[in-house]
């Protein structure tokens, strides 16, 4: 081994080294900052020490794609809100996954896969990477709101098994290597993956588009890490499985938070039009912000619950300025965050830690969901779907057995919205006609500024 060649060896196992760091630094608020840093700089000498390896070519045309590519992240990265994330990872996962199948494409093309192993493995990564890309472009277009509606075919699950199955039938003609010319072959595999990508995709909506990111994270890392070895880089490899990986747990961790196994959310997806029409009877209380400021100032004890609403509103430091004059008035204030409230996984303990909300005030739904019997007031900020009680009660709600916050179970409840909309998965929620329950109106920072300025009247 030369010795550049043994620099681009070691450079790579610091490389892989910082990228399991980094994820490990991940797992904690306190420490999330410095593992996204820490694989940054993996990321960059993964990326420097490719223009060292031997026979590397096209340096010029490199250049310009990471020119490109990393201005455009660059800008978007900075750009881009916090509530507006999800449609982001959906992008650059899909771009992950269909690099992956673009590479192995070209692989092909110029006859550069060689033996079973190799060709078994890159077949499998451009399926998989191709059903990543087509996949991500639905979820993006979902959560943009540029697509509005789920598509479900008639006798769905049996075009998608009849799509994959054609898919991994062509991919066995090609790994078996009997045909002269495969190209016609590779594009009709190559078309097949990405329209299987397209109808699994379609149908799914609402509540279960978080796992479906997830899964489909888990799927681009499964392709990048199966083209690397195809390509014989290290760097890909490591990157592919540890991000295969950590899709894979997070999705499985996410279902079981929504308490639906995975091939449920791919096969009977969730669609808010599936209650229309019969959703829950009743009429709402309304509250002032006069009678809510009140309720919390002379309580005893008072859970907020965050959700997508005070994300999008921005409210997170009015939220925690009224938690701390509540605070200083006696009252115990708690926060507590549902698996999936908000847009994206962790969506909301990021927004407090921002605000400056210390950990220990922040409880995770299993560790606080028996305190809301004995809590005088729970505040639902911009929460829906994460606080219906019909995920409980009724059996033919489609989010029936989902784990929720129970809020409906304190002895107050102030839910602040802007209107009667419903959550994000189109459901109407129960809580909000309930006896103990309180709507103030109103965008969620405009409404808790005027809660706290009431709070300050009553000293
Ligand atoms: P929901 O999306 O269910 O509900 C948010 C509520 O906020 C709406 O009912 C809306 O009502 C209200 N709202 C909107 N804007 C404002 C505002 N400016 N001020 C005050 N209220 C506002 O939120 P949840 O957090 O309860 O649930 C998250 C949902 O998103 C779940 O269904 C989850 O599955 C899904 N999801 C989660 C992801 C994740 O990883 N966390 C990713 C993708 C989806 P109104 O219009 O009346 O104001």
């Amino acid at each position: 081994m030369n010795g550049i060649q043994a620099l681009v060896n070691i450079s790579y196992f610091v490389v892989a080294v910082l990228f399991i760091l980094g994820l490990k630094a991940m797992a904690s608020p306190v420490s999330a900052r410095r593992g996204i840093v820490w694989a940054g700089v993996g990321m960059v000498i993964a990326t420097l020490v490719t223009f060292l390896t031997p026979d590397m070519k096209n340096f010029a045309l490199m250049i310009v794609a990471i020119i490109i590519g990393g201005g455009v992240a660059w800008y978007l990265g900075k750009v881009v809100k916090m509530t507006d994330m999800p449609q982001m990872v959906a992008v650059y996962n899909g771009m992950g996954g269909g690099a992956a199948a673009a590479i192995a494409a070209l692989e092909f093309a110029r006859g550069d896969v060689h033996g079973p192993v190799a060709t078994t493995l890159a077949v499998l990564g451009s399926l998989i990477g191709s059903v990543a890309f087509s996949g991500s472009c639905i979820a993006f277009a979902k959560l943009q709101g540029i697509m509005k509606k789920a598509w479900r075919l008639p006798a769905q699950n049996a075009v998608n098994a009849l799509l994959a199955l054609a898919a991994v039938i062509l991919g066995g003609v090609i790994v078996s290597g009997s045909l002269a010319d495969p190209s016609a072959y590779l594009i009709a595999f190559f078309v097949l993956s990405l329209v299987l990508g397209l109808v699994l995709t379609s149908p799914i909506g609402g509540a279960d588009m978080p796992v479906v990111i997830s899964l489909l994270n888990a799927f681009t890392g499964l392709a990048v890490g199966l083209e690397g070895y195809v390509l014989g880089n290290p760097a890909l490899i490591i990157a592919g499985i540890v991000v295969g990986a950590s899709g894979t747990l997070l999705t499985q961790l996410m279902a079981k938070a929504m308490n639906r196994p995975i091939s449920n959310i791919i096969f009977t997806p969730i669609t808010g039009e599936a209650q229309a029409g019969s959703g829950p009877q009743g009429t709402m209380k309304e509250v002032s912000a006069l009678d809510a400021a009140a309720m919390m100032r002379y309580a005893q004890k008072v859970i907020i619950v965050p959700g997508y609403g005070m994300a999008v509103a921005g409210a997170q430091h009015k939220v925690w300025e009224m938690a701390k004059l509540l605070e200083e008035a006696g009252v115990e204030v708690r926060f507590a965050i549902h698996p999936v409230a908000g847009r994206m996984p962790g969506h909301m303990n990021v927004l407090l830690a921002e605000a400056g909300v210390p950990y220990d005030k922040i409880f995770d739904l299993e560790e606080i969901n028996a305190e809301f019997p004995l809590t005088d007031v729970a505040l639902v900020i911009g929460a829906n779907d994460v606080v219906n009680p019909v995920a409980r009660t009724d059996k033919s709600s489609p989010i029936y057995g989902m784990p929720i916050l129970d809020c409906d179970k304190a002895q107050n409840v102030i839910v602040i919205k802007r209107g009667k909309g419903a959550g994000y998965s189109g459901i109407e929620n129960a809580l909000f006609f309930q006896e103990n329950c309180n709507m103030l109106y109103g965008s969620a920072q405009q409404a808790v500024g005027e809660v706290i300025t009431q709070i300050k009247t009553m000293g």
